[in-house]
């Protein structure tokens, strides 16, 4: 029961990409993630045209189901603001959207758990692992107990698997920190269009507005984060 050849540790959307690629691999997967679902993740929930793509790549049904997903909106241009108030608008020709990451996130997982024939256990993370020459042994906060051949650290920007098992660490000149908010109600937004405001005295870094569905935005502001 608790043996697998390859645990994913994450449910998002490298999570369970993931698992659908291994869905006709005839291998035993698991997909482990701290929280339940939907849960919220703070993004600035573009969903630019290399996630229709890479759906497509693992199959054509994927992104007929993301174009069927309602919770978006799509997204056909991006205006960037000088900081001297100048603009241009940019026009994309390939299709993308917006989604709230609490809706996109869960649409991937429902994807994963109806396609791929992973096991999936929420709301349980990883505690500790510990690897010999043949197997991985992962242990829980609730202190289950699961074993693999391979493990694959889908874990985020926090990643327990980077921290226990690499030595890799956080480059602050090309690492970026941002806060975000959502807002209700905007005025002034053009319809499907992103917002990216160059902000004079915040360098290198940029203000953003990202329309949503029901009238909302996704608001934030990233900087590099040796400049922060
Ligand atoms: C402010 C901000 C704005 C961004 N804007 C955009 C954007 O507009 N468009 C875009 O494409 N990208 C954007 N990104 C980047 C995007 O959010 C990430 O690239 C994406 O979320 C990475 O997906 P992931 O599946 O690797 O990780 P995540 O989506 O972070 O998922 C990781 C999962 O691992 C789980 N987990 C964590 N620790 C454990 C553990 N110990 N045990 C078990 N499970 C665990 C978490 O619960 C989570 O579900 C933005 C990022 C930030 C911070």
């Amino acid at each position: 029961m608790n043996h697998f050849d390859i645990i994913i540790v994450g449910a998002g959307p490298a999570g369970t990409a993931c698992a659908l690629s291994l869905k006709d691999s005839g291998l035993k997967v698991l997909i482990l993630d701290k929280n339940t679902f939907p849960r919220d993740k703070v993004c600035g929930d573009a969903i630019p045209n290399t996630v229709p793509k890479a759906l497509k790549m693992l199959d054509e049904n994927y992104l007929e189901a993301l174009r069927s997903f309602p919770e978006k909106i799509n997204i056909d241009s991006c205006k960037v603001i000088a900081p001297s108030g100048k603009s241009v608008t940019l026009h994309f020709k390939l299709e993308g959207y917006a989604s709230a990451r609490m809706d996109f996130d869960n649409f991937m997982l429902k994807l994963a758990e109806k396609e791929s024939m992973a096991s999936i256990v929420t709301g349980d993370g990883v505690q500790e692992v510990t690897m010999s020459h043949d197997q991985v042994e992962v242990t829980t906060e609730k202190g289950n107990r699961f074993y693999s051949k391979i493990i694959i650290g889908c874990d985020g920007a926090h990643s327990v698997l980077n921290k226990k098992l690499t030595t890799t660490k956080i480059d602050h000149d090309h690492y970026i920190g941002a806060v975000r908010a959502y807002y209700k109600n905007v005025k002034g937004l053009q319809p499907n269009t992103m917002e990216i405001h160059l902000v004079k005295g915040f360098m290198p870094g940029y203000f953003w507005i990202f329309p949503l569905t029901n009238n909302s935005c996704n608001t934030g502001f990233r900087m590099v984060s040796s400049s922060i």
